[in-house]
């Protein structure tokens, strides 16, 4: 179906009226029961194979403590990288479950499967309190195929469906759909519950101006989000790459910045069909450009009408910070994903850190997701000062752009 602006079916499925609301581990009796627990313990290691963050980890922790403070034991499945159905070594759990086994200060059983005659034995064997960690799921081709069978066997392990992997909710994979539409009951972890109620805090009954910032480097990714923002939000902040093509399709002469040619025209919709709902769209009003994107680059600071040919916007300028600054001040709710500019270069991100400090000191509800948004305020050390801080990055993009999720959507409604 078409939904662009302008093709006549310019609505997303989203209503906004509809609040997720999905039975949590706290609407079960665990005692005595075994739960499978979907996390997502993608965590990035390095080439030794040591965890080099271990927020994703942690994050859990509240769910499994809660099974076992309750009397249940936990299995815990996860994917880590993409071994494409075959059993690749370097992207085993096996490091994740010594890493969980400290932080839970109890021994995590770590299975070499995470489906088969050994798994199941080890499961009937557990101990009353156990936590084990099976191996990588997408070992199998079954997981990412959704295969009816490999979802049969994992959820023929345990007593009750608990997920908690909000960033991998947006996939249609055996162990986010298929499992628990045949375990039950399925139901949401804590962090999964976090998301959830935040994404209502945001979206349904949100304090006003509930205002949308969205960043990054392509118009492409976000496209669809920025639509169905269109009827959500009161106002719009478009920093970072991706604004160039809206400043192009303004007849403005950008130089070499990134430019997307095929979102032109769509850019050009969404700026018109803002317009018309007398929706405030703002653009940066000057940029930091140079030749190249280079650590050492030169630098100067030009009004977006006035870049020169040969350099390319990689950062908002003061102005534009200034700008986008009054607006966040003014808001009572506030979603952003995705940077202002190139904040990995130190010459590029004081647009980004700007924004994060404006968030920061905001009376504002702030809730921001994707993972180079989460990069940038974990390096200014804000964390504490934004009300939450989205674990998922594609999942938090189409959860504001659908309303729904194919892993939130398996689990049972309160
Ligand atoms: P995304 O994954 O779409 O959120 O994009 C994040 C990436 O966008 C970061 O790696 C930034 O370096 C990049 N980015 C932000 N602003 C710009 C810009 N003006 N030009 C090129 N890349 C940018």
């Amino acid at each position: 179906m078409d939904t662009r602006p302008g093709s006549g079916t310019w609505s997303s499925t989203f209503t906004g009226s509809d609040v997720l609301r999905k039975k949590t581990l706290e609407d079960l009796d665990l005692k005595g029961k075994l739960a499978l627990v979907r996390v997502d313990y993608n965590v990035p290691l390095d080439p030794s194979g040591n965890i080099t963050d271990d927020t994703r980890i942690r994050a859990t922790l509240p769910s499994i403590n809660h099974i076992l403070d309750n009397g249940g034991s936990v299995v815990l499945i996860s994917h880590l990288g993409r071994p494409k159905g075959k059993l690749v070594p370097s992207m085993s759990l096996a490091p994740i479950a010594k890493r969980l086994s400290r932080l839970l200060k109890l021994e995590v059983l770590f299975l070499s499967d995470c489906i088969g005659g050994e798994v199941m034995d080890a499961l009937k064997n557990l101990q009353h309190g156990g936590v084990v960690l099976l191996e990588n799921l997408r070992f199998h081709a079954g997981e990412v195929e959704n295969d009816p069978e490999f979802s049969r066997q994992l959820g023929s392990t345990a007593d009750i469906y608990v997920d908690d992997a909000f960033a991998t909710s947006h996939r249609k994979h055996a162990s986010v759909v298929g499992v628990p539409a045949i375990l039950k009951p399925a139901v949401a972890g804590f962090l999964m519950k976090d998301e959830i109620d935040y994404f209502n805090r945001a979206f349904t009954e949100p304090v006003r101006p509930l205002v949308a910032i969205l960043g990054g480097a392509k118009v492409s990714d976000k496209i669809k989000t920025i639509m169905t923002l269109l009827e959500k939000v009161d106002k719009i902040i478009i920093g970072g790459g991706m604004a160039f093509t809206f400043l192009k399709t303004l007849g403005y002469n950008v130089g070499k910045s990134l430019v997307e040619e095929d979102m032109l025209e769509l850019a050009a919709d969404i700026m018109q069909q803002a317009k018309s709902r007398g929706m405030p769209f703002y653009l940066p009003v000057d940029c930091v450009a140079a030749h190249t994107r280079e650590e050492k680059a030169e630098t100067m600071i030009v009004p977006v009408q006035e870049i020169p040919d040969d350099q390319m916007g990689l950062d908002i300028g003061p102005a534009t910070i200034l700008l986008f600054r009054e607006v966040i001040g003014l808001a009572g709710t506030i979603v952003w994903n995705g940077p202002m500019g190139v904040f990995e270069l130190s010459h590029f991100s004081t647009g980004t850190f700007s924004i994060v400090d404006a968030l920061a000191n905001s009376q504002a509800l702030t809730i921001l997701g994707g993972g180079d948004t989460d990069v940038a305020v974990h390096s200014t050390g804000n964390t504490d000062k934004i009300d939450y801080i989205s674990t998922g990055g594609g999942a938090f993009l189409m959860l504001m752009e659908k309303g729904e999720l194919p892993g939130i959507n398996a689990l049972d409604d309160a």
